[in-house]
Order: C-alpha cells, then sequence, then structure tokens
C-alpha cells in the first residue's frame, strides 16, 4: 500500500490522511466541494465578521483526552459551554431540562428533591407493561406528558418528520434530565471551540508532507477504482459507492434560512423552537458561538428539517426499520469489496459526533497501517457499521 486514495476532506478523511501519510504512505485526498472540513466548515461573513457555521452549528465536547489532545495540536481552542434554549408557547426555557425548565413550566419553586418525586409522580410506564418501545413512550416514562408535549413532541415530529412512536426510544438518550441548575447541554469534560474556526483545524490537520489536497474534485466510484490506488478510503455514502442500486438510504436533510442583522437577534446561541405550528427546528445566531470576538453585526439562522432528495446534502442517517434491512444488504457488499475501506458518518450511515468521528478515524488509520505492515487485506469497515 504505496498510493492511496481518500475521498472526501471531513474530519475522516482528514486524520486518516495524516496518519498515513506520517507512516509514509503518498496519499491523496479528494473533496467535491471547494473547502476541506465536509459539513464542520466554517466561514467568515464579509458584512459581519460573523465566523459562520456554514451547515449546521458544530460544538466541539469529548470525554475522551487522546481526542481533545490531538484537536488541541492543531489549533487554539477557546472556552465554549453549549446552552441552548427553547421558546414555547411564547416564553422562554431553559434546556435540556433542568431543574429551571421543571420549575418554569409548573410554575413551582421546587428543589431537587421535590422536582425528582414531583416528576416521578408524572411519569407514565407504557401501557403494555414492557420497556418503552420508542420515543414517546421513552419520553413519557422518563418527564411524563407536559415536558413531553412542550419540548420533545413538536420538535421530533419536525426533526425527523414522522410521529414520534415510529422513532426508537434511543433518540432522546441523546438528551440529559437533570434535577439541577445546570444547563450545560454536555455531560463531557472537554468542550470548546476551535478560535480559528473548523476549516483551519481541518487544514493544519491536512498540512501533512506526504497528503496531496485536491478541491473542487468530484471523484465516482468509477474513478476511484480505475485511478490505479492501493487502497481506496470512502467517507462519502455508503450506497452512492454502489451507486444507489438497492435504493437510497434514508437521510434528513437541512434547509438554512440565513439574515443578517445590526444587533443581537435572540441573546444566545441556539434557540429551539419545538412549537408544531413553527415551521423551522431551531435559530442559530452565530457570533454567539465565538463570544470572544466582536463582529460588526449579526448572522441570524433559521433551520428546517426535511426529507433528503437525491441532490441535497445528507445530514442525519434514518436507521429506521427499513433502513436498518438496507444497510446490511450493503454492508454485505462492501465487505466483498476489495481495497476500499468505508469510514464516518456516510461511510457507515451513523450519526456520529465529531469526538467520536475523529477516534474512529485514528483507529481505522492504525488497521490501515498494520494491514500495510503485515500484508493483510485492509478491512471494509474498520469501525462496525451494524
Ligand atoms: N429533541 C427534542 N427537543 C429539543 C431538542 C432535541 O425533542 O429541544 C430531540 C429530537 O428528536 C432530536 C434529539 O432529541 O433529534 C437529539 O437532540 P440533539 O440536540 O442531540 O440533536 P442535534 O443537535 O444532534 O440535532
Amino acid at each position: 500500500m504505496q498510493r492511496v486514495l481518500i475521498v472526501g476532506a471531513g474530519f475522516s478523511g482528514a486524520v486518516i490522511a495524516r496518519a498515513l501519510a506520517e507512516a509514509g504512505v503518498a496519499v491523496t485526498v479528494a473533496d467535491a466541494r471547494p473547502h476541506v472540513a465536509g459539513n464542520c466548515h466554517t466561514e467568515r461573513c464579509p458584512d459581519t465578521g460573523v465566523m459562520v457555521h456554514v451547515y449546521g452549528p458544530h460544538i466541539f465536547h469529548t470525554d475522551n483526552e487522546g481526542v481533545w489532545a490531538y484537536v488541541n495540536r492543531f489549533g487554539a481552542f477557546r472556552p465554549y459551554v453549549n446552552r441552548v434554549k427553547a421558546t414555547v408557547g411564547g416564553r422562554v426555557f431553559a434546556l435540556p431540562v433542568n431543574l429551571h425548565t421543571i420549575n418554569q413550566i409548573f410554575g413551582t419553586a421546587m428543589r431537587p428533591d421535590e422536582a425528582r418525586a414531583f416528576i416521578a409522580a408524572r411519569a407514565q410506564a407504557p401501557a403494555h407493561g414492557g420497556e418503552p418501545a420508542n420515543f414517546e413512550e421513552q419520553a413519557l416514562a422518563m418527564v411524563g406528558p407536559e415536558i413531553y408535549a412542550a419540548f420533545f413532541k413538536g420538535y421530533t415530529a419536525k426533526q425527523w418528520g414522522c410521529d414520534p412512536r415510529e422513532l426508537p426510544a434511543s433518540i432522546l438518550k441523546r438528551l440529559p434530565l437533570r434535577f439541577n441548575y445546570d444547563d450545560n447541554y454536555f455531560f463531557h469534560r472537554f468542550q470548546g471551540m476551535p478560535e480559528a474556526g473548523y476549516t483551519a483545524l481541518v487544514a493544519a490537520i491536512l498540512d501533512c508532507p506526504g497528503v496531496t489536497l485536491r478541491l473542487g474534485s468530484p471523484v465516482t466510484p468509477g474513478d476511484a477504482r480505475a485511478g490505479g490506488w492501493d487502497h481506496v478510503v470512502w467517507t462519502g455514502p455508503l450506497d452512492a459507492w454502489f451507486g444507489h442500486d438497492l435504493g437510497r438510504l434514508g437521510y434528513r436533510t437541512l434547509a438554512f434560512e440565513r439574515f443578517t442583522h445590526d444587533g443581537d437577534w435572540q441573546g444566545c446561541a441556539v434557540m429551539n423552537h419545538p412549537d408544531p405550528d413553527v415551521p423551522y427546528t431551531r435559530i442559530a445566531e452565530h457570533r454567539h458561538f465565538a463570544p470572544w470576538e466582536t463582529p460588526r453585526g449579526s448572522v441570524v439562522v433559521r433551520e428546517y428539517a426535511r426529507a433528503c432528495g437525491p441532490d441535497d446534502i445528507p445530514y442525519y442517517p434514518i436507521r429506521l426499520a427499513g433502513e436498518q434491512a438496507l444497510l446490511r444488504r450493503y454492508v454485505a457488499r462492501a465487505r466483498a469489496e476489495a481495497r476500499v475501506s468505508f469510514v464516518g458518518r456516510l461511510g457507515t450511515y451513523r450519526y456520529l459526533d465529531m469526538d467520536v468521528t475523529i477516534n474512529e478515524a485514528l483507529k481505522a488509520a492504525q488497521s490501515l497501517i498494520l494491514a500495510r505492515k503485515t500484508g493483510a487485506p485492509p478491512p471494509a469497515f474498520p469501525v462496525d457499521p451494524l
């Protein structure tokens, strides 16, 4: 394995490229877009000077010290804590659901133990007597009907485009429920924002002898197969490698409605809008993602979720039962491919946070380097997608 093509210059592609190049492999990284960093791409708005997260907000958080040390090698991080608010029925609440939210919605001043008992009394176990089998049952068992209706039901229906009863309980497990006033959205020990933006961070990872970068350079599976590469790392959609010939793996995509404003539009970075009659899910005001900067104005973005068509950018893998069955068929075919590895959010069709993506990419690179040493065929999936 002397010449490797990596398709995609997001975190997965960049991290693997650097590790392979450092191990003496000549790596070419190609991306169809004119920039690196994939959907983490940030760029400055020329009118306001605001650093904009072009494909939606990204907040770096991790419990993995190795990953935290890794990203800090390539750029300075500024302290940043994700604190999200929600507007429901014309009132503003604290998220994630914490003691403040509970006291706000019920008009109470309960202490932690009182609130815990109060919510436990409202929580509704599934009528079937078993474990919660879907998102709605999980939410009702966790927080009861009032909080479910206010914060989860409408938001989730808009985000996923279906009834929350059709969704797995696991989606809700991403969200904390706290009986104190901690409104930090994440549990992780390390949290921050790259001072110069994500694009500069990924560019620094790719800035390594042995890495050739080709931007604005779409690579089809046919091109990749015919290129005479010893190995291809594909970070694009798994089904795209096969020309979607078994059908399309479903995603949700996002539409962004962007406008500028002279002052501070909403006073915080992210305001969720769970109400079902509001068409967007949330509003991000990007200057608040870089509170150490003093921009000239503000960039505000309303976010709408919808089904992903063939020409849309895929964001959230849906992974319901139908998609899982199709995924298994594509995975079986991918395992039979020689000289291709599938990695990352799109390559493995999983919803991955940035830190998990980086950790998996580091592991994928190690398995490729090991295969190179031993002469064994590199794995099609360095990380199991199922
Ligand atoms: N969610 C919700 N209300 C909120 C925020 C989240 O119902 O105000 C649900 C929604 O189904 C979402 C899931 O919880 O898809 C996970 O939320 P998270 O904030 O992790 O979503 P992300 O930031 O990844 O879009």
